[in-house]
């Protein structure tokens, strides 16, 4: 096999190539500063659906302008900038994403972002601020490559 990203060779604890990652549920992806979430068309009708209101009432109370397009609104909270769907409650001690199962692709494929896989300080640097990252199951460099390629980011 060619190697062709940073990431084939094998991780230093498991032997295996690829990254590993598994989510600790602790919101850091979804809060801080300000930023946007991206979604397509079908992506605010899932949304919208699993709300139970229009699309129109799911544009008006959770998405906002921004020069990139429409992205999902933000609380200010004691954390930073929430997205609009983190639930801090529903499990003690945990940030859950309240529309998880119809969460739009942006969320889906972190972390595996181009911005964070060009270098390996790119991936250790989104470790700052994401536990999972370098936990859990060892993620294949096929399945990192087809996540990463499936947004620009
Ligand atoms: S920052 Fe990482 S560990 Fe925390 S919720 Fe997001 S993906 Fe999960």
């Amino acid at each position: 096999m060619s190697r062709q990203d940073w990431f084939d060779r094998p991780d230093e604890r498991t032997g295996e190539p690829g990254l590993r990652f598994e989510c600790t549920m602790c919101g850091n992806c979804c809060t801080g500063p300000t930023g946007y979430v991206m979604f397509t068309p079908d992506e605010a009708g899932a949304m919208a659906a699993r709300l139970g209101v229009s699309q129109r009432v799911f544009h008006q109370r959770y998405t906002r302008d921004t020069p990139e397009g429409r992205s999902l609104r933000e609380v200010k909270t004691e954390f930073g900038y929430d997205c609009v769907f983190l639930d801090r409650s529903a499990v003690p001690g945990k940030a859950v994403c309240s529309l998880y199962s119809d969460r739009p692709l942006q969320c889906r494929t972190w972390p595996f972002w181009k911005e964070n896989l060009h270098t390996e300080r790119d991936w250790r640097k989104a470790a700052r601020t994401c536990p999972g990252i370098n936990n859990g199951p060892t993620h294949t460099p096929e399945l990192i490559r087809l996540t990463r390629d499936r947004i620009e980011t």
